[in-house]
């Protein structure tokens, strides 16, 4: 039987197999390793570095709970692997941030700021860096998938969808979700992509960037915005303009445990099919598992199994298989580890 020093035994071998058995070389992409067709986690020691200090709910340790449950379940053996990347540089970041923000936050260790925004997102030693190597290595997942290396990536510590254009916000620096979505259009020139987010939270960093943008087809269900941060997502936020009716919020009542979400995910999937996007990109947030302390719906880990089951089917469907998921919240490590391994469960093999 697994004992916890017998578990982080075991993660440590997993981290230090990057550059290693998979033959790390000139560029960070040559670490990859996944059957075509195949998933990929992005996982390593920097992307760690992205957590708060002090006892903050959003950790350094959230990433280690996941790698810990993922090998006790063999898990490791059915992905791929990308390294975290390097941070993305400024003219990455500015594809989605403002130039004030991205030297706002470069600058902020030294001007001894504590906090980036009003209360939520503490400065942290290394914390544009770190915030960059987020953005980094999701970037780093999509061109494996762009070309071809892989189908589907898996990146616990990302999808900060509470960071805005020019600030940041709720637990998020840098919006890597919002960089990989500009950069697909920019770079790859794919233009109809969907945003799909099972985090507690309504996914208000990304929804408010595209409200206007009849291409970006929203599908988000969380906790209802008037009893829970950040009070936005109600089921009439549809979209504004050209974009009316691409966006799909459901907002679930607080105690709403998994036959609530099933009922809401049928919702999701006739909105995906009519739009027929080319790419998906998925927040699987664990915080809306019961006992989370941050917030009150009561889900199982059966409600990320079914998402990611399903997401993985309809990006078959309709994007050539391309599905890039995102870790993002989630403040009980036994609850993000357990959701976050059905994620990985489904889209994996
Ligand atoms: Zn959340």
């Amino acid at each position: 039987m697994d004992t916890p020093s017998d578990l982080r035994g075991a993660r440590r071998r997993w981290l230090a197999a990057a550059g290693t058995a998979l033959v790390a070389a000139a560029s960070h992409r040559s670490s990859f390793a996944a059957p075509r067709g195949g998933c990929a986690l992005i996982a390593g020691d920097a992307l760690a570095r992205y957590g708060f200090r002090d006892g903050h709910p959003l950790g350094m340790d959230r990433q280690g709970a996941f790698l810990d449950e993922m090998v006790r379940r063999g898990l490791d053996r059915t992905v791929g692997r990308i390294d975290p990347a390097p941070p993305a540089s400024r003219d990455v970041l500015e594809r989605f941030h403002t130039a004030a923000f991205v030297r706002f936050v470069e600058g902020a260790e030294a001007a001894g700021l504590e906090l980036l925004d009003d209360g939520n997102t503490p400065v942290f030693p290394g914390v544009h860096e770190a915030s960059a190597t987020v953005v980094g290595s999701a970037i780093a997942g999509l061109d494996a998938i762009v070309a071809g290396r892989c189908a589907r990536t898996f990146q616990p510590v990302g999808g900060l969808h509470h960071a805005r254009r020019d600030r940041a916000a709720g637990f998020c620096v840098y919006n890597d979700v919002g960089v990989v979505i500009e950069t697909l259009r920019r770079v790859h020139g794919i233009r109809r992509v969907a945003y799909i987010d099972i985090d507690v939270h309504h996914g208000d960093g990304v929804f408010y960037a595209f409200e206007d943008d009849p291409d970006l087809i929203v599908a988000d269900v969380h906790e209802d915005g008037r009893v829970r941060y950040p009070g936005t997502g109600d089921a009439d936020e549809t979209g504004r303009g050209a974009a009316a009716g691409t966006k799909l919020n459901v907002p679930l009542p607080s105690g709403a445990g998994d036959a609530e979400f099933l009922a809401a995910w049928g919702r999701v999937e006739r909105h995906l099919d009519r739009f027929a996007p080319e790419f998906f990109l998925f927040q699987s947030g664990a915080d809306g598992l019961d006992g989370d302390p941050l917030a009150s719906l009561r889900y199982t880990p059966a409600v990320h199994a079914h998402a990611a089951a399903r997401l993985r089917v309809l990006a078959d469907r309709h994007a050539g298989g391309r599905l890039m998921a995102f870790g993002g919240g989630g403040y009980d490590r036994g609850n993000l580890a357990a959701a976050w391994c059905e994620v990985l469960a489904a889209l994996g093999r």
